[in-house]
């Protein structure tokens, strides 16, 4: 049977530009695609300038907001990028499929954008960790096209971090946003599992991580370049030198948010992370009880002395919808509310225990906990949806309070 990939490349045969002496199949270095979120990339020489660039773009968006559909699936967002012969990104065209396309009926929306030419980042040493393995160091600055990295850490293990950083990533993509994704839990990767990246290779292009673009996302995790039933056992200047070159010999191309998923606790990563980039600020989740309010309140401190900006708490596993439809307050719900107004934080959110996000993130399929459906109803959604929308308004304040952008008043 023809995958979605296939009948992609299929549909780009016919796609022609003026500029080109074939077709943009023929230019064609990776597709991806999942749900609807379809993702390519072109290495077009041909397409000397950022209009016929946009035209191609363009033209591919409206054959296969056509041809899509037709086949069985919708055309949610295309995101092409435009490469040179080093691999580096030069353009990138984020396009919604256009009315009659049968995938939202939005209007088409090309928003471009040319990336910016930086100057070489040469990171400093690594701290004893040698290189993984066919990497180089960077030449462009990979990080220049990321708008603002959001590090999602918690107090203790097992609170439900890597779930909501998921879940955030994923909810933020759905609403039309470029997101990364990177699993900074260098000490035990949960991103594999929970995005079901298991049969997919890494993927190194020109010295660079090519991230896997699943679920409208691009993700990277350490899990899948080290062997996964090793333990992971890593000194404090390896795991400084590893999350570096995670996050700088990435190929991440034009992003609005890249979410960082930190290991648990408060260790070196957290600090190489604060050195390393410029944050937009960081989330914390926690589960009700006092012992887990407790490390995040750890957590809390450590990311205010780094100067990281706290941009709101999340309390996950903050109640249970039993079978008869009550809400069961397990491990004592709101505690985490009250430990965020004690701190003076914002509160982002409580999201439920519920099965369902439990079993589709052992399945790597995330965007299930977003369809009341396929999530044991609406409780879960909704609880996500609003965690997304809490955050985006928290990062639009925070922004304006980093000076980052200006406040703008519409009159009509
Ligand atoms: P951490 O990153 O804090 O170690 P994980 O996100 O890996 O925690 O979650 C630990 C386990 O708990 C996973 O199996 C995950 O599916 C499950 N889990 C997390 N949040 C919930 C929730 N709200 N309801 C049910 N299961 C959850």
């Amino acid at each position: 049977m023809a995958t979605t990939k296939d009948t992609i490349r299929e549909v780009l045969r016919g796609v022609h530009s003026p500029e080109l002496a074939g077709s943009v199949a023929d230019v064609l270095e990776w597709v991806s695609a999942c749900d609807g979120f379809v993702s390519l990339k072109l290495h077009a020489p041909g397409l000397g300038d950022s209009d016929s660039r946009r035209r191609a773009a363009a033209a591919a968006r409206d054959a296969l907001g056509i041809a899509l559909p037709e086949a069985g699936e919708p055309l949610r967002s295309l995101i092409v990028e435009f490469v040179d012969h080093a691999g580096t990104v030069i353009q990138t065209e984020r396009l919604s499929p256009g009315k009659g396309a049968g995938g939202g009926g939005a209007e088409p929306a090309p928003k471009a954008s040319t990336a910016p030419a930086s100057p070489a980042a040469a990171p400093p040493g690594g701290g004893g960790h040698r290189p993984i393995g066919g990497l180089q160091e960077p030449t462009p600055n990979p990080m220049a096209g990321v708008r603002h990295v959001i590090a999602v850490g918690a107090g203790k293990g097992g609170v439900g971090k890597s779930t909501i950083a998921v879940s955030l990533a994923v909810g933020l993509a759905r609403r039309g946003h470029a997101v990364g994704l990177l699993d900074g839990d260098i000490y035990g990767p949960s991103l594999p599992t929970m995005l079901g990246l298991d049969a997919m290779e890494q993927i190194v292009m020109a010295g660079m991580l090519q991230p896997h673009l699943v679920h409208g996302v691009k993700a990277i995790t350490i899990g899948k370049l080290v062997d996964p039933d090793k333990p992971l056992i890593w000194r404090g200047p390896m795991a400084h030198g590893a999350f570096k070159q995670l996050v700088e010999q990435t190929a991440w191309g034009e992003l609005d948010y890249l979410i960082v998923d930190l290991p648990p606790g408060t260790g070196d990563v957290c600090l190489t992370l604060a050195q390393t980039l410029q944050l937009t600020g960081a989330v914390i989740v926690c589960t009700p009880q006092k012992v887990a309010q407790d490390d995040a309140v750890r957590a809390a401190r450590m990311f205010q002395q780094l100067r990281i900006e706290v941009l709101g708490v999340v309390e996950n596993m903050s109640y249970f919808i039993g079978d008869d439809g009550r809400e069961y307050d397990i491990f004592g719900r709101g505690g985490a509310e009250v430990m965020a107004q004690r701190l003076g934080l914002p509160f982002l959110g409580a999201v439920p225990i519920n099965m369902a996000l439990r079993a589709n993130c052992d399945s790597g399929e995330p965007l299930k906990n977003f369809d009341p459906r396929q999530s044991g109803g609406g409780a879960l959604s909704a609880s996500l949806e609003s965690l997304v929308t809490t955050l985006e308004g928290q990062v639009a304040l925070a922004t304006l309070r980093q000076g980052k952008s200006k406040p703008t008043l519409t009159i009509s």
